[in-house]
């Protein structure tokens, strides 16, 4: 369903909660366009807050700093969904809030989330929420060995989570995971992992960039390789998920789906997230309009453009004091393209900035190929994980 849907003007303010390096990316594709970023973020020297135009400080929960953010600001969204129920029903009391809290909520719960994406049709690994010990147990018994347990909520790198291996482990999870409410899913033997990152306007238009595979090191994305090294139907079926998802849930902004290859070729989607993502860093360098532009295009009410991608690429994190202490390199090595994110320290396992390399289409160089076409960054990664 398309319908007309009146922009938002130059020098409009868009709200953006949260502020690190996605929303730094955010803020400098709205200027370009036009707009004023506005971020709330707990101090006044983060990533984003650096290239925005203003910043609210405030927690998270501080409902009188999100009021005050909330009158200061034309629209609202997100590079961080982990604000409470009160806070973005307060939100959506002031201005246009994109994507919906009902949305955010969703995402904010792995049970609710699993529980969205079987009803939406999206297949996923088998899952079952878990509220006790005894249910861990019941739980293992349906689900097999081995399984991940996970907290519900405000998990990500890996953190939160842990491999059920034999009955063994389940005492050691249980007492680092609990009281939080949980869940077990079972192990997916994966291929690879890939994500779609989709788009959908005010006016329901929806556009999918291509599907990417994703390599982690320590639990933390290292490798983003554009487009994801799978067959043409792989790709077909992981953005056609996407897309239907996007609509299933009423989207207005970006929503990235992180989905499991198994062995057998099927797609699972792991989990999903209503903003820009590590995973679509690569559309700034490769595609007309990057992830970030698609985001505030949605979020302001004009059209979206085709998520054509013009270009291979490959896409490497700079984590930590050690891929950072490269930087001096990466600068003095051709092609590749540097982002930093302004963060003053460099602590271990924290996401400093990351480097990009085009690639003619077709161009991708598989295996080794990718950690030799870093330059610089392939030494770093011979003490890696395989590319
Ligand atoms: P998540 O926080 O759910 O994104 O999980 C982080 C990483 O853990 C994923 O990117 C996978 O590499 C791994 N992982 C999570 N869930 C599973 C699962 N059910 N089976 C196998 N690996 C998983």
């Amino acid at each position: 369903m398309t319908g007309s849907v009146n922009p938002l003007p130059f020098n409009a303010v868009i709200g953006i909660v949260g502020g690190g390096q996605l929303g730094r990316m955010s803020a400098m594709a709205a200027a370009r366009l036009g707009y004023r970023a506005h971020i709330f973020a707990p101090d006044a020297n983060t990533p984003a807050s650096q290239v925005a135009a203003a910043t609210t400080c405030g927690a998270f929960e501080d409902l009188a700093a999100l009021r005050a953010f909330g009158e200061a600001v034309d629209v609202v969204t997100f590079e961080f969904e982990n604000v409470d129920a009160a806070g973005l029903d307060l939100l959506a009391s002031l201005k246009p809030v994109h994507p919906s809290p009902l949305i955010l909520r969703i995402s904010q719960d792995r049970v609710a989330e699993k529980g969205f994406l079987n009803g939406a049709g999206a297949p996923t690994g088998a899952w079952m929420p878990v509220d006790g010990r005894d249910e861990l147990e019941h739980a293992v018994a349906l689900l097999g060995l081995p399984a991940v347990l996970k907290t519900t909520r405000m998990g990500y790198d890996g953190r939160g989570q842990a491999i059920l291996r034999s009955p063994g482990d389940l005492d050691t999870a249980w007492e680092r995971l609990s009281p939080k409410p949980l869940i077990l899913e079972s192990f997916v033997d994966f291929a690879c992992e890939i994500s779609v990152i989709v788009a959908r306007g005010q006016d329901g238009a929806v556009v999918a960039f291509d599907a990417v595979e994703n390599r982690h090191k320590h639990h933390i994305l290292d490798l983003t390789l554009a487009p994801a090294q799978v067959v043409p139907e792989i790709v077909e079926r992981a953005q056609a998920i996407a897309m239907e998802l996007a609509g299933a849930i009423g989207l207005v902004g970006l929503l990235a789906v992180e989905m499991f290859v198994d062995r057998d070729g099927r797609v699972l989607v792991n989990e999903m997230a209503p903003r820009p993502h590590n995973s679509g860093h690569w559309t700034i360098e490769a595609c007309a309009a990057s992830q970030f532009e698609m985001h505030v295009r949605a979020v302001a009410g004009l059209p979206l453009p085709p998520a054509t991608r013009h270009a291979d690429a490959v896409m490497k994190n700079l984590v930590g004091p050690d891929d950072l202490a490269l930087w001096p390199e990466i600068m003095a090595t051709p092609g590749l393209i540097a982002h930093h994110y302004g963060k003053r320290e460099a602590r271990a396992g924290r996401k400093m900035g990351h480097v990009t390399r085009l690639f003619p289409k077709g161009g991708l160089p598989g295996a080794f190929g990718v950690s030799a076409a870093l330059g610089v960054l392939a030494r770093e990664r011979q003490g890696g994980s395989a590319p």
